[in-house]
């Protein structure tokens, strides 16, 4: 499926880049705030959500910045865990301990919020990479069902499957595991640089203007996966 313009508030779709790094709150990323807002007005995205490294913005910092450029601010962070990295939104700071899944999951549910295994399967899948992962074993990429089993995805509430940093390989399987446990789908480019705004983004039917009701339409599942805004102009859905 795809869709002219789908960028836009008005459009058939309302796009939204999840996962970005600035060089305000990630020391691993060379664009500013303003500039990734300015980017995502020109590739046509609806909203971007800036997500530090174990840091959220104090969202009056850069909300004028969005409000000049005509986008939709909101708020995330990703956290570092024991077991990789987690997407988590509708918290207002970082709280010691999360970097345990489970204290950061019961902090999440005390706040309503919602958590996102990011890019589950980078590197995890080609023999060649796992030296990234403490050289563990890589996942058998035609056995979803042990993928899936692996305790992150029992404490979150959705999965990135669509990662701009990670190979087709692996947001594909990412996928194939999201499916097969039936849990929310979103996307994210992962920019350090303003390259790459937009490259992927989730897809909502709805417009989320707050970080409340995109935490509510993730929740409920009413997120897709999608990528072509950036090079195409349009959205075409990931996996359908
Ligand atoms: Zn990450
Ligand atoms: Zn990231």
């Amino acid at each position: 499926m795809a869709s002219s313009g789908s960028g836009h508030h008005n459009g058939p779709y309302f796009t939204i880049d999840l996962h970005l790094h600035t060089s305000r709150g990630s020391s691993d990323s060379n664009v500013s705030p303003r500039e990734v807002i300015q980017r995502a007005r020109e590739v046509g995205l609806s909203a971007v959500c800036i997500t530090e490294h174990d840091h959220i913005w104090d969202v009056q910092e850069v909300a004028e910045f969005a409000a000049e450029a005509g986008v939709v601010l909101l708020r995330g962070m990703e956290v570092t865990t024991e077991v990789g990295h987690v997407g988590a939104f509708g918290l207002d700071r970082y709280v010691g301990g999360i970097y345990k899944l489970k204290e950061l999951r019961r902090v999440a549910d005390d706040c309503g919020g919602l958590l996102i295994a990011n890019h589950p399967f980078r590197y995890k899948l080609d023999p060649k990479l796992t030296f990234f992962n403490n050289h563990d074993d890589p996942f058998d990429a035609n056995d979803v069902k042990k993928a899936a089993d692996q305790m992150v995805f029992s404490m979150v509430d959705a999965v990135e499957v669509l990662n701009g940093c990670c190979s087709e390989e692996e947001n594909r399987f990412a996928l194939q595991v999201a499916r097969a446990l039936n849990l929310a789908e979103v996307a994210g480019s992962d920019s350090h640089s303003a390259d790459s705004v937009g490259c992927v983004c989730t897809v909502l039917e709805a417009p989320a203007l707050t970080d409340r009701a995109l935490i509510d339409a993730i929740k409920a599942s009413r997120s897709r996966a999608g990528r072509g805004l950036l090079h195409e102009g349009s959205v075409s859905l990931f996996g359908l």
